[in-house]
């Protein structure tokens, strides 16, 4: 019985490379009669906005994406948004903290407000973190303290991290060439690397498929369950849409949400035929619901290419 999980951020509208991640991750578990998990990742406070939150939850019922626990629903593993769960990644923390895996990081860059974002391809943090306070003594530790609260990092081992990929293949990293990555920054505000890999083992998750801008966060996620004991999850990542510029599709492509799209009159229906035609599950753009494509739905049919999604596109939409 698998179970797998859709963890939107609400810190934007819910747009359609969202809403392809949920349609597909939603058709691998009920192609197999297995269990939907619905998580609020909100644990980035100051950017998330819970009437965001209503609204993707709205919209992903709107093309037909239902769930079996949820914020709205309840389950036995809940609570379901990450902000009423700190207590369960502070617990993690002390567990890692125990093992002698964290350490103290007094610089600036460990106070980024990124890092309780998924970081959509790790090359947007920037260079690796070189490691500056890895190696301060004890006298060096309590003088910087004094002055201010740490960060906590994960001291990444270096060495060859590899796993399968159910759609993109055998992957292998080097973990430490991604630095020692932030778990907890000074304000308390736990990363996401810690917060999913947390929520995934804590609502047993056996099945995760996401965007593979997240394959290179996946190194580091398998070493927080290696180091709490936790046995890691399968993962799918799936090509990316893009934009006309050729970036990943994101807020900043704002036609492309779900709720504009809606609001101009497109039926969900054709919105769900365009994901699935986008993602090689159909021929060719055709009205569909979600439950009509589970019937024959099968990782490797999804399509490997990224797909670009422009103006001309949703023309394209509109005509049909
Ligand atoms: N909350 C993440 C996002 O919106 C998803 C993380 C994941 O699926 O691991 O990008």
């Amino acid at each position: 019985m698998i179970r797998g999980r859709y963890a939107p951020t609400p810190s934007g509208e819910l747009h359609i490379g969202n809403a392809r991640t949920a349609l597909l991750a939603w058709l691998q578990v009920r192609s197999t009669g297995g269990t939907f998990i619905m998580r609020m990742e909100d644990i980035d406070k100051p950017r998330s906005k819970p009437e965001l939150a209503r609204e993707a939850l709205s919209d992903l019922r709107w093309l037909g994406i239902d769930w079996d626990e949820g914020p709205d629903k309840g389950g036995s593993f809940g609570p379901y948004v990450q902000s009423e769960r700190q207590p369960l990644y502070e617990a993690a923390i002390d567990r890692l903290t125990a093992k002698g895996l964290l350490y103290p990081c007094y610089c600036s860059r460990a106070e980024l407000a990124a890092v309780a974002s998924a970081p959509h391809g790790l090359s947007a943090e920037g260079p690796a973190y070189p490691g500056s306070c890895r190696h301060l003594n004890e006298g060096e530790r309590q003088e910087r303290a004094q002055r201010k609260t740490p960060a906590l990092r994960f001291a990444v081992p270096d060495r060859p991290i590899v796993f399968h990929d159910r759609t993109a293949g055998p992957q292998s990293f080097q973990a430490g060439e991604g630095g020692d990555f932030v778990v907890r920054r000074a304000d308390g505000i736990v990363s996401y690397q810690l917060a999913v890999v947390v929520d995934d083992a804590a609502m047993e998750i056996s099945d995760v498929l996401r965007g593979c801008d997240l394959i290179d966060s996946t190194p580091r996620q398998l070493l927080i369950y290696e180091a709490l004991d936790k046995r890691p999850p399968r993962f799918a990542h799936v090509p990316l849409l893009l934009g006309a510029d050729g970036k990943r599709l994101a807020k900043r492509h704002g036609a492309h949400s779900i709720r504009a799209m809606r609001e101009s009159g497109l039926r969900p229906e054709l919105i769900v035929g365009a994901l699935a035609a986008m993602s090689g599950l159909l021929d060719r753009i055709e009205p569909i619901t979600p439950l009509e494509l589970a019937s024959d739905f099968s990782l490797t049919r999804i399509s490997d290419q990224p797909t670009v999604v422009d103006e001309g596109w949703l023309q394209r939409l509109r005509i049909l």
